[in-house]
Parts: C-alpha cells; sequence; structure tokens
C-alpha cells in the first residue's frame, strides 16, 4: 500500500471543530465518523464538555495519538489548528472548511500559508474546501455527506463535493460499490496524481474513476497514471471540454483551464479512459470493475429481436470494435440447435418464441467460439422467455468461457431482478442496445491502452549550447519573437534547413544567390512580420540577375506595411523543389498545465482550412512521433497517393522528436512553428520558422 493508506484506514481519528448544533457540518461529520467507524473517534472543541455523547478535549495535542484529522472550524482558525496538528505529530488532515482559493485574493493567501505549513511539517493534507474522504473497509465516513458508501472495489476522487453526494445517493440503491472516495476540494497539497498512485498500488482498488476540472500538473500526472493504468483501469471525465464549460469551471474552483486540446491530447498518453457524460463515467468503471478484459476486437451479438439486433450492430459500427465471423464449427452448431428462419450468422437471432435452452445453446456457442472476444446477449420481454432464467444463463456460461459479456433487457420493472443478478456478478445490464456495445467498446479501448509499451524519449547528440546563443541573441535585441533570422536554432538540433543566408544589402544577395543555383527564394526578415507571404513577404524562383531589384522590392513592402518595422535583411534562400514534395508542418505550443504540445500536420494553406491535425504532450519517443505521423487524415499524400514519390516519413518522425527534445530543453520557448517542413522523397527540409520565447526564462 502507499503513502495515504493511514490516511483511508487510520484507526484513530481526531474531529478538531466537532459539535453537536443542529444543521452544522461540524455534526455532520462527527455524526457520519460515529455511525460505522471500527477505530476510535476523538472530539476536539474548547468550548464543549461532549459532542454526541464523546467527550470533548480541548487541544489537539491532548488527543494524540491520532492518524488522521478532520478540519472543520472556521477559516480563520484553520492554519492554527493545522499547525497545531503539526506540532502534535499528526500527518493525515482532512480539511473541509472552505474560505481558501475559491473566495478571493484573502483565501488565497490563506492557501498559500497552508500550502507552506503542510510542507514544513510534511503533511498530506485534503482539500481544503473539501467534503471529506470516506473508505468502507474501515467504515470510515468522514464526510458530510448525507448517504454513506457500500463497498465495493473502485475508488472514486471528485474536484466537486457535490458531485461525491449525488454519486454515493444513486449509489446507494444499484450495486455500486467502492472502496475509497475523496473529494479533492481545492488540491492545495494533495491532488489527483497522489490518490491515482495511492490506489494503483492498492489491492483493493480495481478500478479508479473521477471527475476532474483540471490537472494540478499535467506531466506529472501523465507520468504517475500511464502507469497505474498499466494494472488499474482509470476512468475519468473531465469538464469543461467547450469553452463556456471552461469558462464555468474557473469561476467555480478558481481552476486554471488548459486547453481542452492539451487535456485530450494529455489523457490520452496518461492511458485515461475518458468519458463525457456521467452514464458513461459509471458504465466504463462498473464493467472494467467486473468483467475480463478481451483478447481482440471482434464481438458477438445474441438476440431475440432482430430490430434491436440492428441497433446493436449499428453500435459496433460506430465503436471501435467489429462484428465477429464463426468458425464453421459454431455456424454447424447454431444450424444444429436453432430453428429454421433464425439467423446463425452474426447478430444471431435465436427469434422471438426462444425459450431459455434455445437462447442458451445460442450463448454458449457463440462464447465458445476462438473467433469471438466478447458478446453482447440482447433480450425484449417475450411469453417464452423468463429475465432471471436468462440472467442465470449468461451469468454461469460467462463465467466458465471467461469473456466478457454486456447484457441488454429491453423492458422496465421486469427486469429489475434479473439486472441485480447481473450486476452481482459483475455482468452490466442495460435498456438501451447501444450502452452494452459501448461498454465492451470501453474494455477493448483499455485492452489496448494496457498494450501499449511506453517509448523513452529519443535523446539525439545536439548543440545546446549554440541553440542558447540564438535564444540569447533574442534577448540582446530584446524581442520575444523569433523568425528565419533564428534558422541556426534548428541547425544546432540537427534538423536539416535549405542553404541560404541573410543579407543586409542587394550586392550581398546577389553574390550570395549566384552560389545557390540560377534561381533563388528571397524573404522579407522582420519580427514584426510574422505571415510574410501575406504582405508579399517571399519571392519564390527568383532569377540571380533579378536577386538586387527584388531586394528592394521587399525592403519596400515592409516599409508600406509597416512603416517603423524592424527590418533585419533579407533571406537569400536555396530553392527547393516543393512540387516534388509535400508542405508539412510541426507546431509547438506550450500549455499551462502540460507544458509543450507537438502537433504535426500538412503545411501551408492547408492547415488552417483542414484542421487535419494531430498532438502530443513533450517529449516523445519514436513510437508517439510515428503515431502522430500516422494519425492525420492525409497521410496517405506522403506515402505516394495518385503516383507521387512517397516522402522520406522517417526524416519527418525523427524531426519532430528533434523538434520535441529542443522544446523541452528549453522552456523559454513557448511557441514554434516550423511551416512549411517540406518532405520529398530525399528526406525534409524546415524551409522556415517562427517562434515566441519568454526572455526571463532563458
Ligand atoms: P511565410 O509562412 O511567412 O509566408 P514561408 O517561408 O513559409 O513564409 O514561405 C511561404 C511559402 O513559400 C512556403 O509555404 C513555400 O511554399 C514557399 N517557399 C518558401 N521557401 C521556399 C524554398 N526555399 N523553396 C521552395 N519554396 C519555398
Ligand atoms: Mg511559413
Amino acid at each position: 500500500m502507499g503513502e495515504l493508506a493511514t490516511l483511508f484506514a487510520p484507526e484513530r481519528v481526531a474531529v478538531i471543530g466537532a459539535t453537536d448544533r443542529e444543521g452544522s457540518v461540524g455534526r455532520a461529520i462527527t455524526s457520519n465518523l460515529l455511525a460505522d467507524f471500527a477505530g476510535d473517534v476523538v472530539a476536539v472543541n474548547p468550548t464543549k464538555e461532549s459532542v454526541l455523547g464523546l467527550d470533548c478535549v480541548d487541544e489537539v495535542s491532548e488527543a494524540v495519538p491520532v492518524d488522521a484529522a478532520v478540519v472543520v472550524v472556521p477559516p480563520d482558525l484553520v492554519l492554527d489548528v493545522l499547525r497545531d496538528a503539526g506540532d502534535a505529530g499528526i500527518t493525515n488532515v482532512v480539511v473541509i472548511t472552505a474560505g481558501f482559493g475559491e473566495t478571493g485574493s484573502e483565501g488565497a493567501a490563506r492557501e498559500r500559508e497552508l500550502q507552506e505549513i503542510a510542507a514544513e511539517y510534511d503533511m498530506n493534507v485534503v482539500g481544503p474546501n473539501s467534503l471529506g474522504i470516506i473508505n468502507t473497509t474501515t467504515g470510515l465516513n468522514a464526510t458530510f455527506a448525507p448517504q454513506n458508501a457500500t463497498p465495493g472495489n473502485m475508488s472514486f476522487l471528485s474536484q466537486s463535493g457535490a458531485f461525491v453526494t449525488a454519486v454515493l445517493d444513486w449509489a446507494a440503491d444499484r450495486s455500486v460499490g467502492f472502496k475509497d472516495v475523496v473529494s479533492l476540494g481545492n488540491k492545495a497539497v494533495l491532488d489527483e496524481s497522489d490518490f491515482v498512485r495511492e490506489w494503483g498500488e492498492d489491492p483493493d482498488t480495481d478500478v479508479i474513476l473521477g471527475y476532474i476540472e483540471d490537472v494540478t500538473d499535467g506531466r506529472e500526472f501523465i507520468r504517475t497514471a500511464r502507469e497505474v493504468a498499466q494494472e488499474t483501469p482509470i476512468v475519468l471525465v473531465k469538464s469543461g471540454r467547450t469553452e463556456a464549460g471552461a469558462t464555468a469551471a474557473a469561476s467555480h474552483t478558481g481552476a486554471l483551464a488548459g486547453s481542452e486540446q492539451a487535456y485530450e491530447t494529455g489523457l490520452a498518453q496518461a492511458g485515461v479512459v475518458r468519458v463525457t457524460t456521467v452514464e458513461e463515467l459509471f458504465d466504463f468503471a462498473g464493467i472494467l470493475a467486473g468483467q475480463p478484459l478481451p483478447d481482440d476486437e471482434n464481438v458477438a451479438i445474441v438476440t431475440n429481436a432482430g430490430g434491436p439486433g440492428v441497433m446493436a450492430t449499428d453500435a459496433v459500427g460506430d465503436s471501435d470494435l467489429s462484428l465477429a465471423s464463426f468458425t464453421d464449427a459454431t455456424l454447424d452448431r447454431l444450424v444444429e440447435s436453432l430453428p429454421e428462419e433464425a439467423n446463425v450468422y452474426n447478430p444471431v437471432d435465436v427469434i422471438g418464441d426462444a425459450d431459455i435452452d434455445r437462447f442458451e445453446r445460442g450463448i454458449d456457442a457463440v462464447l465458445a467460439d476462438e473467433n469471438v472476444d466478447s458478446v453482447v446477449v440482447l433480450s425484449c420481454p417475450t411469453a417464452t422467455i423468463d429475465f432471471d432464467d436468462l440472467a442465470d444463463a449468461t451469468v454461469r456460461l460467462q463465467a466458465e468461457h471467461g469473456k466478457p459479456v454486456a447484457v441488454t433487457l429491453m423492458g422496465g420493472e421486469s427486469t429489475r431482478s434479473a439486472q441485480d443478478r447481473l450486476s452481482e456478478a459483475g455482468i452490466p445490464a442495460y435498456f438501451d442496445p447501444a450502452r452494452a456495445v459501448e461498454s465492451l467498446d470501453a474494455l477493448w479501448d483499455y485492452a489496448e491502452i494496457r498494450r501499449r509499451e511506453f517509448a523513452e524519449p529519443t535523446t539525439f547528440d545536439v548543440d545546446r549550447e549554440r541553440a542558447r546563443d540564438v535564444l540569447e541573441s533574442a534577448v540582446r535585441r530584446d524581442t520575444n519573437r523569433l523568425g528565419v533570422e533564428a534558422m541556426e536554432l534548428l541547425d544546432a538540433y540537427g534538423i536539416p534547413t535549405p542553404a541560404g543566408r541573410i543579407v543586409e544589402d542587394p550586392q550581398e544577395a546577389r553574390r550570395v544567390a549566384e552560389d545557390l543555383g540560377e534561381r533563388v527564394v528571397m524573404k522579407l526578415v522582420s519580427p514584426d512580420i510574422l505571415h510574410k507571404s501575406d504582405i508579399g513577404g517571399v519571392e519564390v524562383g527568383v532569377p540571380v540577375p533579378a536577386v538586387k531589384d527584388t531586394y528592394e522590392d521587399l525592403v519596400a513592402r515592409a516599409r508600406n506595411y509597416q512603416p517603423d518595422a524592424e527590418v533585419l535583411g533579407v533571406q537569400v534562400q536555396e530553392q527547393l523543389d516543393v512540387d516534388d514534395g509535400v508542405e508539412t508542418i510541426v507546431g509547438v505550443n506550450r500549455d499551462p498545465q502540460f507544458g509543450p504540445l507537438l502537433m504535426f500536420g500538412l503545411g501551408g494553406i492547408f492547415v488552417e482550412v483542414l484542421e487535419d491535425t494531430s498532438f502530443r504532450v513533450a517529449p516523445i519517443g519514436e513510437r508517439d512521433a510515428r503515431e502522430m505521423v500516422d494519425e492525420i487524415d492525409a497521410v496517405p499524400l506522403l506515402r505516394g497517393a495518385r503516383g507521387r514519390e512517397p516522402v522520406d516519413e522517417g526524416a519527418v518522425v525523427e524531426t519532430i522528436q528533434r523538434l520535441s527534445q529542443l522544446v523541452t530543453d528549453f522552456p523559454a520557448i513557448l511557441e514554434l512553428d516550423v511551416n512549411p517542413l517540406v518532405a520529398t522523397g530525399e528526406g525534409v527540409s524546415a524551409v522556415d520558422l517562427r517562434l515566441t520565447i519568454d526572455q526571463e526564462q532563458l
């Protein structure tokens, strides 16, 4: 067990601020603690003799030894109480009291001080502004929720206390049980990564599920979660997906939301099964907690109703699953055991007059098939089938074959007891055929997450000092924006660039051009002009004799566009045969939570129009870089669609990794675009560069 084991399973708990005042949070906590907890409870309150039958002590120092303290005192007393607890050697504290970071600058200052105290005493602090924690093994209910949790094998974290109360209430009359529950509150000290790590080491937690509004430290979360997810599935709702939602989340907990793109990418890299609705959260967590993982993607459907069978089949089409095709042996078995009108192909229709024996033979036959990895059992109410019988048969057959099963019972009250029998055995039952398929799909998603080996980021031999010099030159010029004048940065990191130079007068331009070929490319170099082509700042195919005039033209265009634009000169560049290649883009954007987010797509105008892009949080290894290329819809263009020569994909993949290393080495780089990175059969060339830096971080 992990570092937080004692927090969840203490032997002696102090309630600091215990009270019996009607309707108070302190009373609710104290009485919840007294209800089922196997250990001792000590009430701390200097103004009371006793609370709810417990004798009170005046100070926490009189309550020791204490394994965990729950703090419910008014906000202005919390810090003193924490110091007292620290002095008394208490290292696990749950701060229920609100009035911290969520309330404004005074509260935020108090929260910072709380963090300092926690660091000083090396204290595990939940909250502040937490609903509390639950551990069903010891019966610890240190929350003020009206409903306790029933025991189970899922552990649940939530950034919203209200959502915890709602879930507990909802779960009470379903067989949804929990091992640990934590309301994270403001996450001043302990955050989602800490609990994910803890539960990853907990043999009694089979599934981790949660509701989060933000991730405190995205990179730490990725590191922790992807390791835990190899053993224990993590299913999360991350709210604030939309702009409106993100704004609402910010005003709710003061969460500083990163971009949705970064969350989508980061949570996927962390191996999290991300869901968008509460229904999915419990559907997926439930099936992950109750069913084995499928070996592959092939699903069989056994139904007594044609229409719903088609609905289930459509849902398979929408998912990552495939409809299994049966072996001949299975088909023979089905032909033998089903009436002539039945459909023996997938979806298997045992038809409306099927009794339990026929249904069972159908389920048994497909479960036994080596081409089948998971099964949906689907039944509508008929005169010949009893849902309880079907539930019992399904439970037995599932256990016998050890493959995952989800059930659809398309009825109301008549399905209740069958549903209970199924869920007791860990088999989910739904009304909607699509939900059964989607749950099996989530199992398959998780099975794939488990299979992923994580590749260590590749480290290339680069010239870091030279790169630093280039960035520092920007500081000397007191600018945050760099363009092609910083191409040396790419060179230092081993990324090929076209031959060329930046010159400051027409004669020199001509001399450089003569060495580069008959025709050259000329570009305006100015930190004030980000999109050079937009103002006519790029001339492609300039014949050497026209170079001098073109120089003057380019500078004049800059002056025209913005008279005070800083012009560093003109870049004279080797002309590449772009018609023979593909213009791609590799970009980086720094996210407040996850750090550098790498982007790959088709370059030039396509990137904005098509939004055909893929993302990863840096640093990444070769496999991720390869997947980034693979994930864009236009990848056939790189692989030689329509008789074109395939580009050197390996060079593209390597460039993505080298840029990943660059932005990881230099946190000062806030944004960076190589657009285009021209890819041909011979390799790649970074033709253009644009970046923004934070001088403070150099
Ligand atoms: P910007 O993006 O600021 O407009 P770029 O340097 O990306 O400027 O140039 C714009 C376009 O010009 C590129 O997308 C590419 O099609 C073409 N181009 C730029 N440099 C070269 C080059 N060296 N060889 C061939 N084509 C080039
Ligand atoms: Mg460009």
